[in-house]
């Protein structure tokens, strides 16, 4: 019920953010508190009381949520867990020493940074975005993972393009709570 709750107001944007692509936009979502609440709630639920694949009842010690969206909803997700919240940026964003990963976009590169002491080594850690099309943004914030030696457990996403296929890309199962073909 809830799953359809969420779907029933997401809006989509033919054209956005140039021609050709229908771009699905979370954020009426955000404008509802009930909504709002009820989609985090869905997370922590999932998280909490489902069996991750691979990984029974482990504890999550940090939330990565992808530059920018993934910044709304991974700050609320990990203080419910009581986990750490970890941004990863566009580049020449964070301060200090990063660790950077590149992923392919539909033209050209580009690439995302970590601060370097934020994953500790063996950690276990879910990544949080809105959205996963290419999978390719998903992929290197899980390099990034990787480098500075944690496990990522899981990938969330509200919305899944299954056509695209992102989810074979990752080191992890994805979770998705709308699926568009
Ligand atoms: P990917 O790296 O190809 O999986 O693209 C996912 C990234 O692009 C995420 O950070 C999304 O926020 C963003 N993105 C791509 N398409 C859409 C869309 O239709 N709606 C919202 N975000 C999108």
């Amino acid at each position: 019920m809830d799953i359809e709750y969420i779907k029933s107001q997401l809006t989509s944007h033919p054209d956005f953010p140039k021609k050709g692509i229908v771009f699905l936009d979370i954020f009426p979502l955000l404008r509802n508190p009930i909504t709002f609440e009820t989609l985090i709630t869905h997370f922590v639920h999932h998280l909490t009381s489902h069996t991750i694949p691979g990984s029974p009842s482990k504890k999550i010690d940090a939330v990565v949520g992808l530059d920018a969206r993934g910044f709304l909803l991974g700050p609320i997700i990990a203080l419910r867990l009581g986990a750490a919240f970890v941004p990863v940026r566009k580049p020449g964003k964070l301060p200090g020493k990063c660790v950077s990963a590149s992923y392919e976009k539909e033209y050209g590169t580009d690439s995302f940074e970590m601060q370097a002491d934020a994953i500790q080594p063996g950690q276990s850690v879910i990544v949080v975005d809105d959205l996963i099309a290419t999978g390719g943004s998903a992929k290197a914030a899980g390099e990034l993972i990787a480098k500075q030696g944690g496990k990522t457990l899981e990938y969330l996403f509200v919305v899944e393009l299954l056509f695209l296929k992102g989810a074979d890309k990752l080191d992890a199962p994805i979770y998705s709570i709308v699926k568009s073909e």
